[in-house]
């Protein structure tokens, strides 16, 4: 048992844990955090986003990230996240962007921007550009969902699932609406892994469409990463550790193919590259095989993608193997 000098977790590490170094995959998926600007605040936000946070993307660096997008064909899909992203500089360009080179785009929207001032037009903009929209919908309970995000938000929630449904997403195989489940963070050291998601799935649509006539196309569970505002809750409770351990307790060798980092670029507003978005909001860095850290610049300037070798892991890594596993899209095996 090796000791995390960081924060003290009596943890494995989780590369000795695996036994090998994570090795990166062939890269198809750009995922860019637009920046940090949100019109919630949630609890269990891993980005602390927030309406007062003014980080976003620059035009320069926009206008690099359009480059790569038109440069590289191997890229297949362009995952736009925040923040609320389209609340950030960059949105529109780079969906119109990655549409014209084919590429898929994903929208990792709070449903709740669509009633801001501004942005009434988003959801029609989406759907004209046949974005997939991946929404957040902690719960299908209002009381969890609001407690969670802020009072009012399950029931702007509900009502951007019914205008997405009335532009045809859910019906049209083109529009595709998904939702996420993050579980309530815990209290207390009676911790859970994430349900199943196949039957949360179920429940989810059988709730939504009896009560609300909403339908969606799938249910991603995501297991809370104790990064972020989830870290400072759980070290504010004296869980840091013990949920760490109990994540190991729960590791699934199976998810390690299909984690997310193995093949995407996470990118931040500044032009930094990471591995994933749970290390770009820890700072570690993707490096390459000599150690160099990434930019936007430099990857078109290498004119390639393969730059990185071995993904860095961290103790937290072990949310995204416990249990069934964790990605953003959802559980892995
Ligand atoms: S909506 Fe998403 S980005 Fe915004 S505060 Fe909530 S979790 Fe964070
Ligand atoms: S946090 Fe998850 S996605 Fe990120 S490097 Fe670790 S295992 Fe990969």
């Amino acid at each position: 048992m090796l000791q995390i000098e960081s924060n003290q977790p009596k943890i494995t590490q989780f590369k000795e844990k695996i036994g090998l170094p994570l090795s990166k995959s062939k890269i198809s998926v750009l995922q860019i955090n637009l920046g940090k600007r949100c019109n919630l605040a949630c609890t269990h936000c891993h980005v602390e986003a927030g309406p007062k946070r003014t980080e976003e993307l620059t035009p320069e660096v926009c206008n690099q990230l359009i480059e790569v997008i038109y440069k590289f064909p191997e890229l297949k899909i362009v995952d736009l996240t925040g923040g609320a992203p389209e609340m950030n500089y960059g949105f529109k360009p780079l969906v119109e962007a990655a549409r014209e080179n084919g590429k898929q785009v994903i929208v990792r929207s709070n449903l709740t921007i669509y009633f801001e001032s501004g942005f009434e037009d988003i959801p029609e903009y989406c759907a004209k550009h046949q974005t997939r929209i991946v929404a957040s919908l902690p719960c299908y309970l209002e009381d969890n969902v609001d407690r969670m995000r802020g009072n009012g938000v399950y029931d702007a929630s509900i009502r951007a699932l019914q205008w997405l449904n009335k532009l045809g997403y859910a019906q049209d195989p083109n529009l595709i609406l998904d939702l996420v489940f993050n579980p309530q963070v815990p209290h207390t050291e009676k911790f859970s892994l994430t349900p199943n998601q196949s039957t949360l799935q179920q429940d989810y649509q059988r709730f939504l469409r009896e009560h609300f006539d909403v339908e969606f196309n799938n249910l991603f569970t995501i297991t809370n990463l104790p990064i972020g505002r989830v870290q400072q809750h759980l070290q504010r409770k004296q869980l840091y550790t013990p949920y760490l351990q109990f994540l190991e307790a729960h590791f699934n060798g199976d998810t390690v193919e299909n984690l997310m980092c193995r093949n995407e670029l996470s990118i931040d507003y500044l032009g930094n590259i990471y591995d994933c978005d749970f290390n770009q909001m820890t700072n570690i860095p993707a490096k390459t095989r000599t150690g160099e850290t990434l930019t936007v610049a430099k990857l078109l300037e290498a004119g390639r993608l393969d730059l990185i070798d071995e993904v860095q892991t961290a103790p937290y890594c072990y949310g995204c193997t416990a249990g069934s596993g964790s990605s953003c899209g959802g559980a892995l095996v």
